[in-house]
């Protein structure tokens, strides 16, 4: 029997090529990857020749019974999509599952991931988060899905493409609030950047132009309820000093 290898490449910075990924990459018969052209340049850049077949959303299905087969033979099969993880918002799913129900081996290989690179140094709770992906792309059903989203009570990590970019977040203010966000731009590129601020801050220095990771968090509101309040919160809240809360209770003692 064969084996699927997912193999992560670079999100951006090419020097993030793993070495396991490499040596999944010169073992393999076959590379199976979404679009031929990107993964060219990469294995060129690696100094790799060897097969490729396409696997996209638009034949998944197809290709992947005609790839479960070959490995079910004893091919070695890389799959790599354009960029970061296989099968993480990208192709890759079906097959996987395909090979889980037919015991054929899959080993992942782990490397540069958006969502997790931005999260992490997003400053934003990470113990807990929710991992979205793409929004719908039209208005109405974005807006149904983050209406769906309003009660989710950790950190949101979504990807955004440029052409969306500014109306998402547009919606995502209306409809979640005005809430802290940290927008990841062009990771591991020349032009990374973040911002971080309140979404409407952010909303106004954001240029559409490269990849995107927006890290949401929960609402404040929903933060508040959930921490106790320490007694310097309760005292900040009441505008009073420990000893003016001290003498309001000792006098309605006394009075009582
Ligand atoms: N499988 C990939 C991964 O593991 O990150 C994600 C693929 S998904 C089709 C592509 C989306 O990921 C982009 O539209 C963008 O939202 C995000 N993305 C990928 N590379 C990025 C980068 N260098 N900087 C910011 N976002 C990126």
């Amino acid at each position: 029997m064969g084996t699927l290898f997912l193999v992560a490449t670079p999100i951006g910075n090419l020097r993030d090529i793993s070495q396991r990924a490499l040596d999944a990459l010169h073992q393999a018969d076959l590379i199976a990857c979404e679009d031929t052209r990107e993964t060219i340049k990469l294995l060129n850049h690696l100094g790799i020749q060897k097969a490729l077949t396409s696997y996209h959303e638009f034949n998944e299905q197809k290709k992947a019974e005609e790839l479960a087969e070959r490995l079910a033979g004893d091919t070695k099969i890389a799959l790599v999509s354009d960029a970061g993880m296989p099968a993480i918002s990208d192709p890759g799913y079906r097959l996987v599952r395909l090979c889980r129900k037919r015991e054929i081996p899959v080993v992942a290989i782990p490397g540069p991931n958006a969502a997790l690179t931005a999260l992490a140094a997003s400053g934003l709770p990470s113990d807990q988060f929710m991992f979205i992906g793409f929004l719908p792309s039209k208005k109405n059903a974005r807006r149904q899905k983050l209406m769906d989203l309003a009660n989710i009570a950790c950190t949101l990590v979504l990807y955004e493409a440029p052409h969306r970019i500014e109306a998402s977040l547009e919606d995502i203010q209306e409809v979640l609030g005005d809430r802290e966000v940290c927008v990841a731009r062009e990771l591991t590129k020349i032009h990374e950047a973040y911002l971080f601020g309140k979404l409407s801050e952010v909303r106004k220095k954001i240029k559409p132009i490269g990849e995107f990771v927006v890290v949401l968090a929960e609402s404040e509101q929903r933060q508040e309820k959930q921490a106790p309040l320490s007694r310097d919160d309760v005292l900040k809240k009441l505008g009073m000093t420990r000893n003016e809360l001290y003498d309001l209770f000792f006098k309605k003692k006394i009075s009582e």
